[in-house]
């Protein structure tokens, strides 16, 4: 306002107020929209069903290179699936190999899961992250880690 004020005051221009406020009430109201929709968005958030899951990891876990699965994190989005895990693989794979490994478990889960974005996450075997609640090898674990839930980030 200050600013429309002095081109009202310095530059005679007549409705640099008026413009200067739907600017603002325009700026207001895209806010609003965006925060809105966020909560929207947040209300629709699901985590896949317990057997979902379940079924997710066994497909995941027919990869003979897969040591371990962690942090698995699920989500349902309106129409879209959303997953993240993290896994083992042999720590002294090379970054090609390991990248190769991750492909073909994306392209297995693809098949099984459509229209679900997939993130995969190589650890080296046995490497716990420590910011991790869920660090505990869930192959090893299921069902009984999946029945409590992965912790939602
Ligand atoms: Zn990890």
């Amino acid at each position: 306002m200050i600013a429309a004020l002095a081109l009202g005051r310095w530059g005679h221009v007549a409705g640099a107020d008026a413009w200067f406020a739907l600017a603002i009430a325009g700026w207001l109201g895209w806010g609003a929209w965006g925060a809105a929709q966020d909560a929207i968005e947040q209300l629709m958030d699901q985590e896949w069903p317990i057997e979902k899951r379940e079924r997710f990891l066994a497909v995941a876990a027919r990869h003979p290179a897969l040591k371990g699965i962690h942090d698995l994190r699920t989500r349902t989005s309106g129409n879209r699936d959303f997953v993240q895990f993290h896994v083992w693989v042999d720590g002294s794979m090379t970054v090609t190999d390991a990248h190769h490994v991750m492909d073909e478990i994306e392209d297995s889960l693809a098949r099984e899961f459509p229209d679900t974005e997939i993130l995969i996450h190589p650890d080296p075997e046995g490497h716990v992250d420590d910011d991790m609640l869920g660090a505990s090898d869930l192959l090893a674990e299921s069902p009984a880690l999946l029945a409590q839930g992965a912790p939602k980030s």
